[in-house]
């Protein structure tokens, strides 16, 4: 038998043209054919855009074993090129080949080059879409004589998909060799999706990363149903799935990192933040005495001096000098790492004590303070630290609003979780106020110290508990979060 009869029988394609190159040569060695016999002359079949290097010698008649082998070379050439040529493909595509590649354009890779492979004249994938349970054909390929319009009516096409076919799909890959049982399957499933209403449907199969499927590779062509057909779909759709899981654990790689670098900014930040607290503590509490004394003694000249220009002065020194006492007080507390301890509370009895230190402020400007909480209501905290912070909360709320403004303090219990709520009738927190209100120093007024906030929150978070904002209606309210015990 001569060599392009083989070829001929065999391949299910017309051999175009005899050339000299072939990215295949190592194969030939790898399958441990003894290319001995084969020498002298090399052919080269061509019927896409792959080639298949076979070495033969031209004087003999091949042998039986010779045919043999050739023939089973053939078998595999034909099954596998048109993973080879998408292969190829992809080596081409540098997003694709580094993995940046998008799930739509590796699958436009792989459809085009099934096409191009010479075995399809369509090839198309459709996207699984589990909430509606329908595929979406996204991408076709066709080469002509199908008008831009028959693959437009594929492309947008929606396919209704009863629930027992994606059970089918997800049984496909359960038993890759079962031939009778695919072909049963495939038949099965496009039945049951046969409105695509597309001309000759060769063969489908799903597309999965694990086993999850995303959808299904449909090829089809004019010629007869052949089990090369089949290989070469399903070695594709094989590859297909491998280069899915690549792009999507790609993606998912990429999205860690990309998180990964944003806690590891975060964290510096802290950090630093953390070496300039103890910095800054350090210096507050030098500062601390002094400035005691200095408060001190500007009191005692005001009282002394007659002069009132002097007076005046030291009267300005005594006042600034308690702001900055203030300030080294919340700094030092910022920093100081007291563990809570914890008892428990009964929330009106803690707001009878807080109450009458906003009395004078309340009458001063006609506020109102709503305390709407009952009295079987409970907390577990540090007494004086949630002090600290319910104190805070209503005096920032009180320095937001005009006068007549109101701030209400509501109860609430829920999984396992208590939450004060301070609500004010301010203007809320400015948007672009809202990322910087919880660093230390941010402030908008000219006397606060802008760690009021960031104080708080520290306390409640160690108690496992948390503080956060958000502007109703009526303005900003704050909630205080603690577990319940
Ligand atoms: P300070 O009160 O010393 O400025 P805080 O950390 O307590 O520091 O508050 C920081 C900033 O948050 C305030 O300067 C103010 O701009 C804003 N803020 C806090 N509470 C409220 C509120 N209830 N309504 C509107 N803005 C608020």
């Amino acid at each position: 038998m001569k060599l392009i009869e083989i070829i001929n029988k065999r391949c299910n394609c017309k051999v175009t043209q005899v050339i000299v190159k072939s990215p295949m040569g190592e194969r030939i060695a790898y399958r441990d054919i003894p290319v001995d016999n084969f020498k002298e002359y090399s052919i080269y079949l061509h019927t896409g855009n792959v080639d298949l290097e076979i070495m033969y010698s031209a004087d003999k008649e091949l042998s039986e074993e010779a045919v043999s082998l050739l023939t089973d070379l053939i078998d595999v050439y034909v099954e596998n090129r048109a993973t080879w040529e998408i292969a190829e493909n992809v080596s081409k595509s540098p997003d694709i080949y580094a993995g940046r590649a998008t799930l739509d354009e590796m699958v436009k890779v792989t459809t085009n080059a099934l096409v191009y492979s010479g075995l399809f004249d369509k090839a198309a994938v459709m996207f699984f879409n589990e909430k509606l349970m329908e595929l979406r054909g996204i991408y076709m390929t066709s080469i002509p004589p199908y008008t831009e319009e028959q693959v437009k009516v594929f492309r947008n096409k929606r396919v209704p998909v009863k629930k027992s076919i994606i059970k089918q799909l997800q049984e496909y890959n359960k038993h890759p060799d079962d031939i009778e049982r695919h072909l049963e399957l495939e038949d099965k499933i496009f039945r049951s999706i046969d409105n695509v209403q597309l001309t000759n449907p060769l063969i489908i199969a799903p597309m999965m990363t694990g086993n999850k499927i995303y959808g299904i590779l449909i090829t089809y062509s004019n010629n007869k149903y052949t089990n090369t057909h089949i290989f070469t779909t399903r070695s594709t759709a094989r590859l297909l799935n491998t280069m899915m899981m690549a792009v999507i654990s790609n993606q998912k790689y990429e999205y860690t990192t990309s998180f990964y670098k944003e806690i590891e900014s975060e964290m510096r930040s802290k950090q630093s933040l953390v070496t300039l607290g103890n910095y800054v503590a350090t210096i507050a509490h030098e500062v601390k005495n002094p400035l005691i004394s200095i408060g001190g003694f500007a009191k005692r000249l005001m009282k002394a001096v007659t002069n009132e220009d002097l007076k005046r002065m030291a009267g300005i020194i005594a006042t600034e000098s308690i702001r900055l006492e203030h300030l080294t007080e919340d700094i030092l507390s910022f920093s100081r790492k007291r563990p809570p301890k914890k008892e428990k509370i009964q929330l009106t009895k803690l707001f009878s004590e807080i109450r009458p230190l906003f009395e004078t402020r309340m009458a001063e400007h006609n506020f109102k303070l709503n305390i709407d909480i009952p009295y079987d209501a409970y907390i577990y905290a540090d007494i004086d630290q949630i002090k600290q912070v319910i104190v805070n909360l209503i005096a920032n709320a009180m320095n937001a609003m005009e006068s007549d403004g109101t701030v209400t303090i509501s109860f609430q219990e829920k999984d396992g979780k208590t939450s004060i709520m301070i609500s004010d009738t301010g203007p809320g927190i400015p948007l672009e106020v809202m990322p910087n209100l919880f660093k230390p120093f941010f402030t908008t007024s000219n006397s606060g110290t802008g760690l009021g906030l960031p104080i708080s929150r520290k306390i409640l978070n160690n108690h496992n508990g948390d503080l956060t904002v958000y502007n109703s209606k009526h303005g900003a309210v704050f909630t205080v979060t603690l577990p319940a015990e």
